[in-house]
């Protein structure tokens, strides 16, 4: 009796299992899903902003004259505003040491009394 009590327990207890685990696979195919259609979204938005900033390039360096090493020279000097070389421009707040306001360190310059930012790192 009792044998038979806990063996009906446990097939019960096996398809609620088995029924949550259904369940877990589907939400993570369709999670899944979701993150490949974002990744192709992404792929295709850096496509389209390289083909822009490729455009905007031949443009600037035609109408201005500017040479590959002039190029080169301001993207070094860019991503060492956030203090790091690594081909990034992380924003981090930036406390201006002439007003005190906090700017981005995106930022060449304070955004409140302009003094330049250019080379110097504070937190
Ligand atoms: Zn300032």
């Amino acid at each position: 009796m009792h044998g038979i009590f806990f063996t009906g327990f446990g097939v019960a207890n096996n398809m609620r299992n088995m029924t949550e685990q259904t369940a877990a696979i589907k939400q993570a195919a369709n999670a899944t899903a979701t993150t490949r259609t974002e990744l192709r979204d992404l792929r295709d938005q850096v496509e389209r902003l390289a083909m822009l900033n490729q455009a905007l390039w031949e443009l600037l360096s035609e109408r201005f004259h500017l040479t590959e090493e002039e190029l080169e020279r301001k993207a070094q000097e860019v991503d060492l505003r956030d203090g790091k070389a690594d081909g990034k421009m992380t924003a981090h707040p930036l406390r201006c040491p002439q007003c005190g306001r906090v700017s981005n360190s995106r930022h060449k310059k304070c955004l409140y009394c302009g003094m330049l930012f250019e080379g110097s790192v504070f937190g």
